[in-house]
């Protein structure tokens, strides 16, 4: 029996990341992860796999519907979706490599295998081969994310009927993808068939996209992914049921007034949100509490009931980001070495890669509302950009929040091209307690699209954005 400091279960961004920050402030640790590939969902079958295609698709669109007016000429544009397949394969195997190399640097020990407690000081890792490895550890962080979740009587197929896992996967470009669930995974997945030729259809039981983020994003990207890419939205349509015959598939729904509806199409992705993963984890046998939805429950310090076991990302409670596992996994680690780390759960960016991209930090404004605070509000559209204009993306805009009194800014929600590197001005000055003035009265590069943030924040002071 190996004895550690800390044993990490699960390799996902959350795990990784405090397996290497322990590694690195003196802790003896080993890394426990049931698959082969290191990396967890984001690295394997979530952001980087996602994003790799979302590029793809891009450039195909690109090349298919703007270059012309760019002065470039393709004749004979066509999609090799086994190519683009076989590159997002790459990229993830690099990147999961890459893990590996961290893992062998930080001499931190990889234990293939699936963890399961036996005690609160003992994990069993059952290998592949049938073998059993007993570790015993003084800490332990549970890091096992989460997988896919589905609704009341979906069988997912894997083969028609899908989640995000398999739709990183497809042999074909779907005619028509029915995709449940407005949320970010769906419209994100859904962007990628869209572009490649799919007719994309959106069933959605809320009344809007994206509904966690504020509400100008949604209804700005339902305008923008229906002029762009031709979807369709079902709104406040609860899907009753989907089944595949052949390769067709047919989901029902019940309209919202009382009449229940039929959409048929060749692919189904049930994109629905996800669930805490804590299977065969052996939980009980170390007397670690869960909430009614499955999470872990854990205090402040991220520990759980039971002292010297910690847990971090996606199986607790909180956004399902890897950013948010990854600050977790830090904060896990350096508090282990005795130090105050503080995450600012406040700040944590939410991101959808759509094309305009989706970026936010902060209050939404209904949130601001429910909370009767007085705030200010400031606008800059892309179309007054020249930078926007030079790269034909004019489409979207940039809203800042303040405080009405102190000037504080309390929220910045974008769509639009780079929002998701251009929300790290926000984050990065939300972080100081930046007042929109502050920002107003930094220099931007010319042309640039953060110019727009700063003109946007220079609107919320007051004193009116210059280009609009
Ligand atoms: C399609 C898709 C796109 C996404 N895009 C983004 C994005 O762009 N940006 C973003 O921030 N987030 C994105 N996410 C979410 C992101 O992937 C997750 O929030 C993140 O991976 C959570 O990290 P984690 O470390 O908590 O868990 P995971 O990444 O889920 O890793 C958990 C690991 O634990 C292992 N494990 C589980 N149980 C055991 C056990 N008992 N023993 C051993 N190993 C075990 C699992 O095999 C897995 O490798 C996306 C998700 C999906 C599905």
């Amino acid at each position: 029996m190996e004895k550690f400091d800390v044993a990490v279960i699960g390799s996902g961004p959350g795990g990784y990341v405090a397996a290497i920050r322990c590694a690195q402030l003196g802790m003896k640790t080993a890394l426990i992860e049931r698959y082969s590939s290191l990396g967890g969902t984001c690295l394997n079958v979530g952001c980087i796999p996602s994003k790799a295609l979302l590029d793809s698709s891009e450039h195909f669109f690109n090349a298919s519907h703007h270059f012309s007016t760019h002065g470039i000429e393709v004749k004979g544009l066509k999609v090799n979706l086994d190519q683009m397949i076989s590159r997002k394969r790459d990229v993830v195997k690099v990147t999961c490599d890459g893990i590996n190399y961290l893992m062998k640097k930080n001499k931190i020990t990889v234990l293939n295998g699936h963890g399961s407690f036996i005690n609160p000081h003992t994990i069993e890792v059952s290998q592949i081969s049938g073998a059993k490895i007993t570790v015993e550890a003084s800490k332990f962080i549970i890091a096992t994310g989460s997988k896919p979740s589905s609704l009341p009587g979906i069988e997912i197929d894997k083969k028609r009927i899908i989640t995000s896992t398999e739709a990183l996967e497809l042999t074909d470009v779907p005619k028509h993808l029915i995709v449940i669930g407005g949320g970010v995974i769906g419209l994100e997945l859904g962007s990628v068939y869209a572009r490649l030729g799919a007719k994309v259809s959106v069933v959605e039981f809320m009344d809007g996209l994206i509904a966690s983020m504020d509400k100008s994003l949604g209804k700005e990207l339902q305008r923008l992914l229906k002029k762009d890419l031709g979807f369709d939205f079902y709104f406040k349509h609860k899907v009753t049921g989907v089944t595949a015959k052949n390769k067709e598939i047919t989901v029902t729904a019940d309209n919202g007034k009382g009449e229940s509806i039929e959409i048929k199409g060749d692919y189904c992705l049930v994109a629905v949100g996800r669930r805490p993963y804590t299977d065969n984890l052996g939980l009980e046998n170390a007397g670690v509490k869960t909430d009614a939805k499955g999470r872990i429950e854990v205090d402040k310090h991220l520990q759980t009931n039971v002292p010297g076991i910690y847990a971090i990302g996606d199986v607790i409670n909180g956004a399902m980001l890897a950013h948010k596992a990854e600050e977790e996994g830090v904060f896990v680690a350096e508090l282990l070495a005795g130090q105050k780390p503080h995450i600012n759960y406040n700040l944590i960016p939410g991101v959808v890669y759509t094309w305009p991209e989706v970026a936010a930090v902060g209050y939404t404004e209904e949130q601001l509302k429910e909370q009767n605070k007085r705030y200010k509000s400031g606008n800059f559209s892309f179309k007054a950009s020249g930078r926007a204009r030079a790269s034909m993306d004019t489409d979207g805009f940039i809203k800042v929040l303040a405080d009405a009194d102190t000037d504080e800014v309390l929220g910045v929600h974008m769509i639009g091209p780079r929002a998701a590197d251009m929300i790290a001005e926000a984050v990065l000055a939300m972080e100081y307690r930046a007042s929109a003035e502050d920002i107003a009265r930094v220099c931007h590069a010319h042309p640039t699209f953060t110019e727009s943030f700063k003109e946007a924040c220079l609107d919320a002071t007051g004193k009116r954005s210059i280009h609009m």
